[in-house]
């Protein structure tokens, strides 16, 4: 039996939305460091296409670099994976994350670049998973707070597949989805 793919899948930001929150955050990045030259640091592999697009609005001067957790077991320890290769001290860093969930990938990232000596620290968040925060970690800048259901696309995966799909897409009901993972695939990419 043919699953209906509207009531597994929806898509809940479009690529449109997207574009024009991102040139929103962008202005705001561009007006509060005026004169600054910050280093973007974005965490590997999530924030793929949010930094190249947040990259290209942006008018100031800029670089940019990347660093990858590790996750040791659910909700377990968590360690970097891969380190900037630019040194951090007394340069303005500005976070890059995808998504903020329970905020203790931040709270982490805090906890190590403190040890750094940054001249300052902030945070742009494409995603704000308000309903699901466990620790309170300052968010400086955020795209769209969204709901707790399971997201896709636009940098976030399923098992390493949908991060490029151009809007982002919630998963409704997990277990229809993995049934007729095929059929999900030509809707989303239809
Ligand atoms: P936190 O440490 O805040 O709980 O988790 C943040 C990380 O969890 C994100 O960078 C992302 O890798 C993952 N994550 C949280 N929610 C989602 C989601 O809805 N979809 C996907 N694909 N990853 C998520």
């Amino acid at each position: 039996m043919s699953e209906a793919h509207g009531e597994t899948v929806t898509e809940v930001i479009t690529s449109e939305s997207l574009s024009e929150r991102i040139g929103a955050l962008a202005d705001a990045v561009n007006k509060d460091y005026q004169g600054r030259t910050p280093i973007l640091v974005s965490v590997l592999k999530g924030t793929l296409p949010f930094i190249a697009d947040l990259g290209r609005r942006l008018t100031i001067p800029v670089e940019f670099d990347f660093l990858q957790l590790t996750r040791f077991g659910e909700g377990g320890r968590i360690g970097i994976a891969l380190d900037t290769g630019d040194s951090l001290t007394h340069r303005d860093v500005i976070l890059v994350e995808d998504i903020v969930d329970t905020g203790l990938s931040l709270q982490t990232l805090h906890q190590i670049l403190a040890e750094r000596h940054v001249s300052s620290l902030s945070t742009v968040t494409l995603l704000d998973k308000v309903p699901r925060r466990l620790v309170d970690v300052p968010l400086e800048y955020r795209g769209f707070e969204v709901g707790d259901e399971y997201l896709v696309g636009y940098g976030l995966d399923w098992q390493g597949k949908f991060r490029n799909l151009p809007g982002i897409w919630a998963i409704l009901d997990r277990p229809a989805f993995e049934r007729d993972l095929t059929g999900q695939f030509a809707y989303m990419y239809g």
